[in-house]
């Protein structure tokens, strides 16, 4: 084990230290399956002293004017690019996500900083004069104070960097709680951000599961809380920390549809689907999970996905280029996709592709699984309710796009669905009445970029104001409204008085 290779220390007010807990979790490279670090699980004593450097911190950090705040940024915004490569094999090292895939969530991530760096801009209040005569009214952004975000394994750069970038660009102070399965990006990430001249206590990392969560949601003095992960926990976390008075986003699992119909253009809707199911192996909140094809589309459409299927190399990640498949998080992740795969069989799907024996004999002890289509999918099964995040797709076969939009309403998720078409007015009653926040017409993969709200609705989100865009500014802040009136010398309108 390497663990000493790969530190796991937490940052409490510009301090370093691998805390003296009882607990470690392990972080694993995937595509070895060989131990690379283990992660300190903390408790309620170590998140207090975070919070209280969140605290000691927050005061200036708010003075601190906004274009000074910038500028720390745009330096950060250097480091990373210097350092891209580095950080997108930490990626692939701790996740298992082939190096191109990791290249891409080091970049959405570092689109993010940009997006912060244009907080002078969107930070900016509204202002009406002569609300009555003589009063004025404005409106002004204020930080909400200590933020905390907690972070899921699947995406070690990009989910980090959708909350904290913002939120410290608008003023507040910050205590990032990252995956244990994933903590190392976080760290240097962090170690960049102190290397671009963030004063000290304005951002923290706690590492831990369950029990630093909770000393998070419970703590009097955190105002926001940030999350990304499975629905169960995202609702949980909405509950816990909106009853203990905090402003909470989080956003959960997903179900995300793709509707392939028969005048689409096969080739290009096998090309996106390729990556939308497969990429990270599946795990993904975005990945298109299950394919809907109306009619005929099944009969080509199915054999040249499984035919695409089937040319993937599954294999390590680090050295592969682009049409590779990596590893999943963990051999108990593994196992349990493997588990709803044979369940879906049982239930009467028909496996196209099957990827439960897939060998990698360089690596026999790396946590692979290939890639594997699962036909005649109803949606009464296990593997069409549960969230797979795997290298899996469902096929439903529906007759018409109103069949498949009432499996996409029906479904409890609300994050993404797609369609594949080449009809104009098709593509704008799917995207008119489809149940979904975020829409693909023709396009497999429909995440927003930095500067447009990460959109789930329903199961797939629990809160009002969504991570990314303009909706990230509102949840870092609250507004103030002034209203103002100034009395001449106790007299009232000079403005009359002087015409
Ligand atoms: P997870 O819910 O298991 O863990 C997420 C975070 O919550 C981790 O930091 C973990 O330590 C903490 N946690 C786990 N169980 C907890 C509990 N009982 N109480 C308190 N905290 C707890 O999620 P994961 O497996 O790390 O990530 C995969 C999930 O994240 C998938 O469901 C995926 O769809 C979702 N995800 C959603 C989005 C989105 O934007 N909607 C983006 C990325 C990932």
């Amino acid at each position: 084990m390497t663990t000493e290779q790969y530190p796991c220390p937490n940052f409490i007010n510009g301090e370093w230290s691998t805390p003296d807990v009882a607990n470690f979790n392990p972080v694993y490279n995937p595509s070895t399956g060989e131990q690379i670090s283990a992660a300190p699980m903390c408790d309620a004593d170590i998140v207090n002293a975070a919070v209280e450097a969140a605290d000691g911190a927050f005061h200036d950090w708010w003075q601190t004017p906004p274009v000074e705040r910038i500028r720390i940024l745009f330096r950060y915004k250097l480091l990373l690019e210097d350092k891209f490569e580095e950080l997108a094999q930490s990626v692939t090292r701790e996740h298992g996500k082939t190096l191109q895939e990791a290249r891409g969530d080091v970049r959405r991530g570092i689109e993010v900083v940009e997006y912060a760096c244009a907080v002078t801009e969107l930070l900016k209040g509204e202002c009406l004069e002569n609300i009555a005569r003589g009063i004025d009214c404005e409106l002004q952004r204020q930080p909400v104070g200590i933020c905390a975000g907690i972070c899921p394994y699947n995406f070690p750069a990009l989910v980090p960097m959708w909350m904290y970038p913002l939120a410290i660009a608008c003023g507040n102070t910050f205590i990032l709680k990252p995956s244990e399965k994933v903590p190392l990006t976080s760290i240097r990430l962090i170690e960049l951000l102190e290397q671009a001249g963030l004063p000290k206590g304005v951002l923290n990392i706690v590492h831990g599961g369950r029990e630093c969560v909770d000393a998070i949601l419970t703590h009097p003095k955190v105002n926001a809380i940030s999350f990304v992960g499975s629905s169960p926990v995202a609702k949980y976390i909405f509950e816990t920390g909106t009853q203990h008075g905090k402003r909470v986003q989080a956003a959960g699992g997903a179900k995300n549809f793709v509707v392939i119909m028969p005048d689409a253009e096969i080739p290009k809707a096998v090309d996106g689907m390729v990556d939308s199911a497969f990429g990270c192996a599946g795990q993904r909140c975005m990945a298109g999970s299950t394919a809907i094809t109306i009619g005929k589309a099944a009969d080509s459409f199915i054999p040249e996905m499984a035919a695409a299927a089937k040319a993937l190399k599954v294999g390590p990640t680090d050295r592969t280029p682009a049409g590779q498949l990596g590893a999943v998080i963990s051999p108990e992740h593994r196992d349990r996709i493997k588990s709803l795969i044979e369940q879906g069989e049982a239930e009467g799907a028909d496996i196209v592709v099957d990827g439960r024996t897939v060998s990698v004999p360089d690596y026999p002890e790396g946590f692979y699984l290939g890639p594997t289509i699962l036909d005649k999918v109803q949606t009464n099964m296990k593997v069409h309710n549960d969230e797979v995040f795997g290298p899996v797709l469902n096929v439903i076969r529906a007759d018409d796009m109103e069949q498949a939009l009432h499996v996409a309403n029906t479904c409890s998720f609300g994050n993404g669905c797609c369609i594949y078409t080449r009809s104009g007015q098709l593509a704008r009653e799917f995207k008119h009445r489809v149940k979904a926040g975020m829409v693909g017409i023709n396009v497999g993969i429909p995440a927003p970029m930095a500067y447009f709200p990460f959109s789930g609705w329903d199961y797939s989100f629990f809160g009002d104001l969504h991570i990314q865009g303009r909706e990230a500014i509102y949840f870092y802040t609250r507004s103030k409204v002034t209203t103002t009136r100034w009395f001449s010398q106790g007299e009232g309108d000079i403005w009359h008085k002087d015409k």
